[in-house]
């Protein structure tokens, strides 16, 4: 069975459809890279699976949950889904170690030592334990990315959903939130990542997916979609962006 599994998804701003039949699915410890131009659905197709976004029509399931049906318990689902959004979200007022311990607590029950072992543990693997006590606001972008990935880790989640996690990073600060993405993609976490850095692509992937206009267009091998198969659309998206 697929951890997550996408069959038939419709979904509606209004009048305005943004997806249409989209159908795809992640099997455990696998990582689809999702990519298409800015306005194809992308972070509306994501934010559907842990149910940030409500959809009309189709079916999600996670590790066999339907995200849909109304009897599903959602703040235990989104708590089993960890999410990296483009712009951190962590809590500014709050310092590092708190960010890592508060859903652990709140949402796991865990002790605060609990919380504090496990996440200094996960700030560690990022490489920043140094900076438990400072605050969001004295980290660079990219390090305050990694600890987004490290918080998100430590409610032990069973796949990870990223969102353009590096594109609000200078340059300089991409790599080392890439490197931790390869990384966790090596461990085998289930991952779906909505990204334009076909290098992370190109390395980790196992499939990718091109959405244009509310649909996927192309889902398939890494090897298919940077070899000659693709459709013209994605060619043309690839030749900007490459
Ligand atoms: P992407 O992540 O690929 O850039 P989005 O999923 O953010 O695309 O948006 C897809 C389309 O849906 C865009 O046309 C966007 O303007 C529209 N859209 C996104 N969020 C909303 C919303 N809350 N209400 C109405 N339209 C929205
Ligand atoms: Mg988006």
């Amino acid at each position: 069975m697929a951890m997550i599994d996408i069959k038939d998804v419709n979904k509606w701003y209004g009048t305005f459809q943004v997806l249409t039949d989209c159908s795809t699915s992640v099997e455990k410890g696998q990582v689809i890279v999702v990519c298409g131009p800015s306005g194809s659905g992308k972070s509306t197709l994501i934010k559907c699976v842990n149910a940030l976004e409500p959809f009309q029509k189709g079916t999600i399931t996670v590790d066999g949950v339907s995200v849909g049906d109304p009897k599903t318990d959602l703040p235990k689902l989104r708590s089993r889904i960890g999410m990296v959004f483009q712009n951190f979200e962590l809590f500014p007022h709050m310092s590092v170690q708190a960010n890592l311990t508060i859903g652990q607590m709140k949402v796991l029950g865990r002790t605060r030592d609990q919380a504090d072992e496990h996440g200094l543990k996960y700030l560690d693997r990022v490489g920043l334990k140094a900076h438990a006590h400072k605050f969001p606001g004295q980290l660079s972008g990219g390090q305050q990315q990694r600890v987004a990935i490290a918080r998100a880790l430590s409610m032990d989640p069973i796949a990870m959903l990223f969102d353009e996690p590096t594109s609000a990073l200078d340059p300089e600060m991409i790599n080392e939130v890439l490197d931790v993405m390869v990384e966790l993609a090596r461990e085998g976490m289930t991952m779906m990542c909505v990204t334009h850095e076909m290098g992370f692509a190109k390395t980790v992937a196992h499939r990718v997916i091109f959405m244009d206009k509310g649909q996927i267009v192309e889902d398939c091998s890494k090897a298919d979609f940077f070899g000659t198969t693709r459709s013209e659309r994605a060619q043309s998206f690839l030749s900007k962006i490459l």
